[in-house]
């Protein structure tokens, strides 16, 4: 059947009709994870496109991550409205300025794009005499990258990080003399980073009429998805794309704000209808994605939240129905966890779900290797994604140069696959010499990956996204892919294949899966140690609701006690108490994680609360049971209790060092 305007309303539920039949102008929808705001929003382009209302070619969507921009497009696709741009802020803003590049810079080349700050971060440390390892660098570019998404200059970061209570990893004044080296070099170097690129976007527009005009006879009608993690500069860029006009949509929940340690705020999304006045503003509450028993686990976390979002918070309405009941499990330590979640994603795999219907998804990218080692044992496929691990492989790297080196060698017509495969001889790899196994056939893999990432880009049809000639296609280039490249490395965004995707919770927001392993949660790794502050507590909190909200069916929860056999242990997350479906309240006084248990002489004896083996000292005096935090009091050890009892069955019980 065609696909027609009125075909896209059906299916649809009464609010989510009102959002994508709103007419032209500014649209907000509010509503909670899994609601369908993704395709509401999708819905109201194809509606607006189909009935002829407004062309697809003047349709600008953006979201923030390159998989998310991804699923909007195959979306928009099914929907048949075809021929809409939808990319991340980076994509959309590298495109234009690669544009208007000869224009404004009078025929030099656009500046070579950085893929990442740590390398030139660690010089100008260096250069105001600093001394940084590679975790200390990481601070300092990330404290650079919130600076910079914040429009704040190197003079006014003292200023400006201390009003926003900024945990700066040195003294504010050796940061702010960390940037401006890191400046300098920059210019020197004749690089640019990913902020610069998105500040020449803007300046573009600002300060050159006829870019501003050209700019805005092609984008005339705006998405923006995933609204509450936009930063200042990315808003200060949709603004420039507006230029006074209001059609725009924008779409969010705030409980999902997870990227404010980068410069986002929800401020923008909550502000938006006094911003834009006479604004529709829709909200949605019945949760399609997920089965009423992970529903009421998202409700739980968040009914908890403190903060702005509270003011816009609503209770999920689950729709679908009821499914397995969710799994908390406790190991004894990482390997332990680890092993027992790749059995289970056979098991599901062997049982008929499909590998890529199934993620592992965890708070930092160091907890990806017990998983990639235990999934390969059980014969697993997998993909790592939100990792930099992909692009900071030596090859990988070395490939990225040698691409950049042939963009110097090849104008001609060899379509990109090709030009990419011959490029990479340089590294020496060859289609068809996979050596039978261990690093060499590991390398070999990641460098065919980059192959094979060349054909679907190129086969992505690429519109010009700016111009007259824009409806034009025309060949990705070589250039293209080598930006495109860069780009993925600092979104940490690797190729796809079908295996079970492990991936930090940072970079699952917007996705979903019909299985989903939240591990980990420990005091320490949810909440990280670096949360401190309330605020950054609730920011940890936000990422545990948007973990739990991407599980459709199945959904498991664990931890394991130690990270190795033997190691120290360690408590179980302060939120797993709060997951109580009945609504368990928050208790204030929460010890303080990660304190060293005495060690005693064991014995086996069991938790009298939670019934877990416990190996205790001599005297049977029973040490702190790490599965039962022991500040909290009777009743609420016995909820959860309960709760275990009930969402665990047939659970093996671990024994613990304590
Ligand atoms: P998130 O906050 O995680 O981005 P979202 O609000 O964007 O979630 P969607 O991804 O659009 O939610 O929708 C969640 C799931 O529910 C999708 O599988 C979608 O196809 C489905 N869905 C949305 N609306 C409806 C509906 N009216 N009827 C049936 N299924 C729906
Ligand atoms: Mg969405």
């Amino acid at each position: 059947l065609a696909v027609t305007s009125e075909r896209v309303l059906a299916g649809l539920d009464p609010e989510q009709r009102a959002a994508v039949t709103a007419p032209a102008g500014p649209v907000c929808i509010l509503a909670g994870a899994g609601t369908g705001k993704t395709r509401a929003v999708t819905s109201r382009i194809a509606h607006r496109t189909l009935s002829g209302e407004i062309s697809p070619r003047h349709v600008l969507a953006v979201t923030f991550t390159a998989r998310a921009a991804a699923e909007m497009r195959h979306r928009l696709t099914l929907l048949g409205a075809q021929g809409v741009q939808a990319r991340t802020f980076h994509a959309a803003a590298l495109r234009q300025v690669r544009y208007f590049a000869p224009r404004l810079l009078d025929g030099r080349a656009m500046p070579e794009l950085l893929d990442s700050k740590v390398r030139l971060v660690t010089l100008a440390a260096a250069k105001v005499g600093l001394r940084t390892d590679r975790a200390a660098a990481r601070d300092l570019a990330g404290e650079i990258e919130w600076a910079k998404s914040s429009l704040v200059e190197p003079a006014e970061y003292v200023i400006e990080a201390t009003k926003a209570l900024r945990d700066t990893p040195h003294d504010p004044t050796r940061v702010a003399e960390v940037f401006a080296a890191y400046e300098r070099l920059k210019r020197s170097g004749g690089v640019i980073d990913f902020e610069d690129m998105l500040r020449a976007a803007v300046w573009g527009i600002e300060e050159h009429r006829d870019v501003a005009e050209q700019v805005r006879a092609q984008y005339r009608h705006f998405v923006v998805d995933e609204y509450q993690d936009v930063n200042p500069l990315q808003q200060r860029l949709l603004e420039a794309w507006l230029g006074g006009r209001d059609d725009v949509t924008v779409v969010g929940d705030a409980s999902q704000t997870i990227y404010s340690f980068t410069g986002a705020t929800s401020s923008y999304l909550v502000d938006f209808p006094r911003r834009y006045r006479g604004a529709t503003v829709v909200r949605l509450v019945r949760d399609y994605r997920s089965t009423p028993q992970v529903v009421g686990l998202a409700n739980a976390v968040i009914s908890q939240a403190r903060g702005a979002e509270a003011r816009l918070r609503l209770e999920l309405v689950g729709q679908r129905p009821a499914g397995p009941e969710p799994d908390l499990r406790i190991f004894t330590d990482e390997p332990a966890e680890a092993a027992a979640v790749a059995a289970r994603c056979r098991a599901l795999v062997d049982a008929g779900t499909p590998a890529r219907e199934i993620a592992v998804l965890f708070r930092t990218n160091a907890q990806s290797e017990a998983y990639e080692k235990a999934l390969t044992e059980a014969r697993v496929p997998y993909v790592v994604q939100g990792a930099e691990r992909f692009f900071e492989r030596a090859e990988v790297r070395q490939a990225m140069v040698a691409l950049r080196a042939a963009t110097r060698s090849i104008p001609g017509e060899t379509p990109l696959p090709t030009a990419v495969a011959e490029a990479l001889t340089a590294v020496g790899w060859a289609p068809d010499a996979a050596p039978a196994g261990g690093a060499a056939r590991e390398r070999w893999e990641a460098l065919s990956a980059l192959v094979q990432l060349a054909e679907e880009y190129a086969a992505t049809p690429e519109v010009l996204p700016i111009g007259p000639a824009a409806s034009v296609e025309r060949p990705v280039t070589l250039a293209d892919f080598n930006d495109e490249l860069a780009r993925r490395a600092t979104a940490q965004h690797v190729p796809t294949v079908d295996g079970v995707t492990l991936a930090s919770l940072h970079s699952a927001k917007g996705l979903e899966w019909d299985a989903v392993f939240l591990v980990g949660l420990s005091e320490g790794t949810l909440p990280t140690t670096y949360a401190k502050t309330v605020e950054q507590v609730e920011e940890e909190r936000r990422l545990l609701y948007v973990g739990i909200t991407r599980a459709r069916e199945w959904l498991w929860l664990s931890y394991s006690v130690a990270r190795s056999p033997g190691g120290r242990a360690r408590r179980p997350s302060r939120f797993l108490p709060q997951l109580d479906r009945s609504g368990g309240t928050e208790r204030a006084g929460a010890a303080a994680p990660g304190r060293r248990p005495e060690r005693r002489r064991t014995q086996i004896v069991s938790c009298r609360i939670c019934g877990a083996t416990l190996l205790a000292g001599p005297d049977r005096k029973l040490g702190r049971c790490p599965t039962c935090p022991s500040d909290i009091d009777e009743e609420l050890h016995e909820r959860l209790r309960d709760w275990r009892a009930r969402v665990a069955g047939a659970q093996r019980v671990p024994a613990y060092v304590v």
